[in-house]
This record gives C-alpha cells, sequence and structure tokens, in this order.
C-alpha cells in the first residue's frame, strides 16, 4: 500500500518571509495525517528544515546534479541536499525539462544519483497538451517512465508524480477518468518492471492546478497517492485545505 504524500512545490518563490506560512502551517497542523513535503527554493531548504526540526514535515529539493561533487557551477548535489536537512528531490519536473533542455537519461542519472546518496526521488512525467490531442499520452508517459525511473529503487525511495504540462499553473484540470487512466497505467508499467510489492508501494502524486476546491475530488481516484502542488503550496490556508481532503 503506498503512502499518502501531499507534496509542495514552491517553484522560484520565496524568502525569508515566506517561512512565516510554515509556522502557520506547523500551528495548525501539529499532526498531519498524511506525510507532507515542502520543496522551497534551496535559497530556503536549509533554513526550512531547520525551521520545522524532526516535526512531521519534510523538506527536499526541485532538482539536483547528477554528480557528487565538482566543478558545476550553480548546480546542488544530493549531499548537499541531504546536508541542509532535505530527504526528498523532485527530479525531471516539466519546466526543468523545457527551461534546461533535461532529457529522460539525465533525469534518470540525476534520480539515482538522489537515490544513491539516500534521498527519495520524485520523478515527473506528463504530456503537453499538443500530445494529449494527438492521442499519444499514454505513449509519451510510458517513455518518459521508462527512461526517467532508475532500475534500483524501491517503493520507499521512489515517488512518481503524474502532471499534465498543461495543466500546470494553468487552472485547468483533466478529467477524473483522463487521471484515473493515467494513474493505473503508470501503476501497471511499475508493477510490470518492479514486480507487485515495489510497483504498488510507490505513491502516485497528481500535480496541475490542484486546489483546496478540487482536491478531495482528485484524491478519490484510485492510484492517486496524494498531490504535487504548486500555487497552491505557497499559503498554508490552501495547503492545509489540500492535506485535509487528504
Ligand atoms: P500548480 O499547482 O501551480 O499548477 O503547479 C503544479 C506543479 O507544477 C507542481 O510541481
Amino acid at each position: 500500500m503506498a503512502q499518502k504524500l501531499a507534496a509542495g512545490n514552491w517553484k522560484m518563490n520565496g524568502t525569508e518571509a515566506s517561512l512565516a506560512e510554515i509556522d502557520k502551517m506547523l500551528a495548525a497542523y501539529p499532526e498531519p495525517g498524511c506525510k507532507v513535503l515542502i520543496c522551497p527554493p534551496a535559497t530556503l531548504l536549509d533554513r526550512l528544515s531547520t525551521r520545522i526540526g524532526d516535526g512531521p514535515i519534510a523538506t527536499g529539493a526541485q532538482d539536483c546534479h547528477m554528480k557528487a561533487s565538482g566543478a558545476h557551477t550553480g548546480d546542488i548535489s544530493a549531499d548537499m541536499i541531504k546536508d541542509a536537512g532535505g530527504t526528498y528531490a523532485i527530479l525531471g519536473h516539466s519546466e526543468r525539462r523545457t527551461d534546461h533542455g533535461e532529457s529522460d537519461e539525465v533525469v534518470k542519472a540525476k534520480s539515482a544519483a538522489a537515490v544513491g546518496a539516500g534521498l527519495i526521488a520524485v520523478v515527473c512525467v506528463g504530456e503537453t497538451e499538443a500530445q494529449r490531442d494527438a492521442g499519444q499520452t499514454l505513449d509519451v508517459v510510458g517513455t518518459q517512465l521508462a527512461g526517467s525511473v532508475p532500475d534500483d529503487v524501491t517503493g520507499e525511495t521512489l515517488v512518481v508524480a503524474y502532471e499534465p504540462v498543461w495543466a500546470i499553473g494553468t487552472g485547468r484540470v483533466p478529467t477524473i477518468e483522463q487521471i484515473a487512466e493515467v494513474h493505473d497505467f503508470i501503476r501497471e508499467k511499475l508493477v510490470d518492471r518492479f514486480g507487485a510489492e515495489t510497483g504498488n508501494a510507490v505513491s502516485l502524486l497528481y500535480g496541475g492546478s490542484v486546489k483546496p476546491s478540487n482536491a478531495a475530488e482528485i484524491f478519490a481516484v484510485a492510484n492517486v497517492d496524494g498531490a504535487l502542488v504548486g500555487g497552491a503550496s505557497l499559503k498554508a490556508d490552501d495547503f492545509g485545505a489540500i492535506i485535509d481532503a487528504l
């Protein structure tokens, strides 16, 4: 049985002042009913992790380099994420695939580095609107999944997030049937590749315009074990309502 996970991806948002939202959330959710993860920008990871301490909320990064150290200006390694208190890393987000040209091969190497260092890899997949319109959704997601997820993972070290690119930050959400179809497909592919025990233990998150108003309906879908939330994770009230719905 996969763990329920409410994950917040702050993207390139947040400064010291934003940490007040975390104080508010910790006060409102001293014992959340599911696993909660916040991935702030790298500049805040250490401060956020320190603020949260050993509490119920985990922290993570939004990317990590595939190498352990060296001449890679501007990058951070999995060990640095751990050193800053993070336990997760998001890999292969569509914004990184687009902005930084990350291929499945690169995402796989980064994910392997994260898992190898003891982090939990949140590997993102999802089709563009043109690909969905062309009937290629499952092909695209299947190819990304096969190419981006490293071989050496378990239900404890891998999370997969399905984020249709056209639903990210747009207020548009796939139908419940569309979400169910892709999540069932991802589960099937993971079971085929890793066996039933591991495949069924991987948490599958839906991401793309998740809000307090649509979270419960999305979480009721089979094989949706939680959400990867962008905009709505920046406000304690909104993210709290999503945690409640899970
Ligand atoms: P929004 O929730 O803002 O649509 O972003 C989703 C996302 O990309 C999370 O990684």
